[in-house]
């Protein structure tokens, strides 16, 4: 059975390099200093999608994005590993999405794209770190869901059997087919880019990312796989009402930039009174509460 499967993937600013320059004065996301970078997760679940492709022969994949223009470099970097295709999705209107606006579109465009069998996005991106975007997809479009997968062990009959991580151990489920499937970190990693893709798509890009004067303009009239499909609100017969800001009830009010710093150590006992201690000091600097 071939598939037609649709890998969700985040750009995402590198928030495992935070450095002391990674937030500005205003307190948001100083974005220009850290490098921006395929969500982690998100090539675990593309590593399962070609893993399938390579199963199940005339399947295809394609990684789907919502983003600003320059994140069509995530497109790239699947093809540059054997992707067949992908969408950008690039608006205005799309900006300031939070989690029920992204959903909203992803799903959107997956209507559009349509016949999809199998949807494999990450745990969770590590910027708004909150893992509800795969399970909002699956409720918008009325599919099942698993998340938290390893490993898809098979596809058979129209029916995804699945090992899942769960607390203390793992399971093995069974999905009827379509599916939407988060995928963690704990899966195997995704395989490196291919020299022969990377030359082959190096210079493929969305119409927003090229600038007037492209010196490539022919190859793209000669070489049609070199223009990424670049997708609107209105291509994917979105509700401007339900995208970006105006889709979003969330209001991020504050984000503080809080830095740990290892000025002192103590050394505590398993003695009661000692932990007893720490939970207390823990509590009042508001460490925890
Ligand atoms: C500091 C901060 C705090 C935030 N707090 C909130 C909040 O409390 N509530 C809220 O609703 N939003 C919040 N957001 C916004 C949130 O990050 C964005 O809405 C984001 O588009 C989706 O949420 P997420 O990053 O948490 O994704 P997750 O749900 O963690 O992502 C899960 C998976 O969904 C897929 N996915 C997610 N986004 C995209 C995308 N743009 N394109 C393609 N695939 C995608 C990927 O496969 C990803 O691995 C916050 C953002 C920041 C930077």
């Amino acid at each position: 059975m071939s598939l037609k499967i649709v890998v969700l993937a985040k750009q995402v600013p590198d928030t495992r390099s935070v450095g002391k320059d990674a937030m500005t004065a205003e307190g948001t996301v100083n974005r220009a200093a850290l490098p921006a970078i395929f969500n982690p997760e998100d090539l675990n679940a593309l590593e399962q999608a070609l893993r399938l492709k390579e199963q199940h022969p005339g399947s295809t994949v394609g990684v789907l994005t919502m983003g600003p223009p320059r994140a069509g470099e995530i497109i790239r970097q699947g093809l540059y590993r054997g992707a067949d295709t992908g969408w950008l999705l690039t608006d205005r209107l799309f900006a300031g999405a939070d989690t029920l606006a992204t959903s909203y579109a992803l799903a959107t465009a997956i209507k559009k794209i349509g016949d999809v069998d199998i949807i494999i996005g990450g745990r969770q991106a590590i910027d708004g770190d909150t893992a509800q975007v795969g399970p909002q997809v699956a409720q918008k479009l009325g599919l099942n869901q698993v998340t938290y997968a390893e490993e898809i062990l098979k596809i058979e009959n129209g029916v995804a059997t699945i090992r899942r991580h769960i607390d203390g151990g793992v399971e093995t489920v069974e999905a009827p087919l379509p599916v939407v499937i988060t995928v963690n970190g704990s899966a195997a990693p995704c395989r490196p880019c291919n020299a022969k893709l990377v030359m082959k798509y190096k210079r493929a890009t969305c119409p927003m990312e090229r600038k007037g004067d492209d010196a490539y303009a022919s190859l793209y009239d000669e070489r049609p796989y070199l223009t990424l499909n670049q997708w609107s609100v209105a291509d994917v017969d979105g509700d401007a009402e339900q995208c970006g800001l105006s889709g979003s009830p969330t209001k991020v009010k504050t984000v503080q930039n809080i830095v740990f710093q290892a000025k002192e150590s103590q050394t505590l006992t398993a003695d009661d009174a000692d932990v007893e201690g720490l939970i207390k000091e823990l509590l009042n600097e508001k460490i925890i509460g």
